[in-house]
């Protein structure tokens, strides 16, 4: 069984060095009379709050990795033999597995069996899984969007920014994203439908930046990456406008994070800003599925991956989202049967 092991606790940029490869042997049967479910790995995804795992002192929600043990994350699995009475062998599901060939689960409270096959697997580890839950909490929910409403979204070419754009087209919203190549850029206006975009590292004021895309003011931001971004937004606001704090990449390789230095607009534009976590809005999955399927098979949405092939290269893939690397969401297959 190859695994990609956690090598030890890491300050600053994660390296491919802070993981190694390592081959054991394993049974691939479930033990006598345990309820365990016995998977082979097939799709693994790659996602930013994996580097918060990977520091001791974390402020994270989700435990730390364990220095010495196999990574772990959500993917895409085929149940090879199984003890548990709701999973037999051959079923697909996706869930939290380990980053390697073969995962022998104890738990089986975080799989969930693969509903449909008429759409790409990989797309449970995507816009069907955890990403597009993101998406759909964040935007639906948090940012309670109207028709018309001026919509701005950073990291929008991600797993998640390409979703949330596309949500707020189909709701017709004048939507504006920002991602950090010319390649992202040109996708979010002619594959996702943005109605702008720009890159944001090309930018060398992005107040005067984001007041050039939004004359009118920004009235939904859904905030993939904190920072200075962030605080640039603030003063653009509208009116009662509404931030969705999803995420913060900018910060999460950083010892202290920067500071803010337009929170006063927060009261002067009467702005609710609002963080959230996706964990606590899977009740709305099968609502999110019966959306977004019928949207897929129209080609109403569409959704771009980045794949790796090959668990050799996962270290690198995910250490990848932290400089930009992945165009659309970053998928690391080890196998596709
Ligand atoms: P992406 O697919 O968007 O990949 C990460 C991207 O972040 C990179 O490609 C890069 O794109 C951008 N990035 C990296 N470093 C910086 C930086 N310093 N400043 C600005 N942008 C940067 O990731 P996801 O779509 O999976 O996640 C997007 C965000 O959502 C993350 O912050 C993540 O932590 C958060 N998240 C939150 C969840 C929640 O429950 N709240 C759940 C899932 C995700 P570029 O080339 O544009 O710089």
């Amino acid at each position: 069984n190859k695994q990609v092991i956690f090598k030890d606790y890491v300050s600053g940029f994660p390296t491919d060095a802070d993981m190694y490869m390592t081959t054991s042997t394993m049974s691939l049967k479930v033990p006598e009379g345990s309820q365990a479910v016995l998977v082979k790995n097939l799709y693994l995804s790659c996602d930013p709050y994996m580097r918060a795992r990977m520091t001791y002192t974390h402020t994270s929600y989700i435990g730390s990795f364990k220095p010495g043990s196999v990574l772990n994350g959500f993917g895409v699995a085929k149940v090879l033999d199984s003890g548990h009475p709701n999973f037999s062998k051959g079923d697909l599901i996706w869930g939290f597995t380990g980053w390697e060939e073969y995962t022998l689960m104890t738990s089986t409270e975080t799989l969930f069996k693969i509903p449909t096959t008429d759409v790409p697997l990989s797309y449970y580890i995507g816009i069907l899984g955890m990403p597009g839950m993101t998406a759909y909490a964040g935007f639906y929910e948090i940012c309670t969007p109207k028709k018309g409403e001026y919509v701005y979204v950073s990291s929008a070419s991600g797993a998640v920014g390409q979703l949330v754009g596309q949500f707020a087209k189909l709701l017709g919203c004048y939507v504006v994203g920002s991602a950090g190549t010319k390649e992202k850029v040109d996708l979010l206006k002619d594959k996702f439908g943005f109605d702008d975009a720009f890159n944001y590292k090309e930018e060398p004021d992005l107040a005067s930046c984001l007041k050039r895309y939004f004359p009118e003011g920004i009235d939904i931001y859904f905030d993939n990456v904190g920072g200075e971004m962030l605080d640039a937004v603030l003063p653009r606001m509208r009116s009662h406008g509404r931030i969705a704090v999803c995420g913060m990449i900018s910060q999460y390789n950083m010892e202290k994070p920067e500071g803010l230095c337009n929170l006063i607009s927060i009261i002067i534009k009467q702005v609710k800003i609002q963080g959230f976590l996706v964990r606590s809005y899977y009740h709305l999955y099968p609502k999110y599925m019966e959306m977004v399927l019928p949207h897929i098979k129209e080609g109403k949405i569409v959704y771009v991956e980045d794949t790796v092939e090959g668990l050799e290269n996962a270290p690198q893939a995910l250490i990848g989202l932290f400089s930009g690397a992945n165009v659309g969401k970053q998928v690391v297959v080890v196998s596709r049967e």
